[in-house]
């Protein structure tokens, strides 16, 4: 299991395997470190093994696409990269994942490539009833949001610009835009 990034700055990659089912068997030192640090103590390794990756994807469509990518690798036996969004309310994080297949299982390995700052802080939440009409979508991919039909934009620019606002918390649907979407299985 990889410890180390390039960069001493940013953290090191979390790494986890899957087996054939998807089911989390092994996670590395990173990934603990992570959790303890993101206050997320339901996370930690013992709590997370033996689990379904699905049971951590929110919505249905997240779902597919994560099925999608993973079926990929396991058909063309080679790794793949691709670049994702995991931001926080003030940062905006680039990341990388990495998914290559190890023996029957698939080692997938997340690295924070760099980092920017909002412009607003944007929370968002899940939203519990989704498909409303007043729920904006979010590509769970690239986290770009759906300011109009099939217009995606960043978040920040979206409230920043739109409403002045230095603060917001926005309802979400969880989704995959089209231009993620189409990279899925390349
Ligand atoms: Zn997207």
């Amino acid at each position: 299991m990889p410890k180390n990034t390039d960069d001493p700055n940013l953290p090191s990659p979390t790494v986890y395997m899957l087996d054939r089912k998807d089911v989390i068997v092994d996670v590395n030192d990173a990934w603990n470190a992570f959790a303890t640090h993101n206050d997320a103590p339901e996370l930690i390794s013992e709590r997370v093994i033996g689990n379904s990756l699905a049971s951590y994807v929110t919505g249905d469509i997240t779902k597919m696409y994560v099925q999608t990518v993973l079926q990929n690798v396991r058909m063309i036996g080679k790794p793949i990269h691709r670049h994702y969004r995991c931001d926080s309310p003030t940062l905006k994080r680039y990341m990388e994942m990495s998914i290559k297949p190890d023996g029957k299982n698939l080692q997938l390995a997340h690295k924070v490539i760099r980092t920017e700052d909002m412009t607003c802080t944007v929370h968002f939440n899940a939203a519990l009833t989704p498909s409303e009409p007043q729920i904006t979508k979010r590509c769970s991919s690239c986290g770009r949001v759906e300011a109009q039909k099939a217009v995606w934009v960043e978040a920040d620019d979206l409230y920043a610009a739109k409403h002045g606002a230095k603060d917001v918390t926005v309802m979400v649907e969880y989704t995959i835009c089209p231009v993620c979407e189409a990279t899925a299985s390349q």
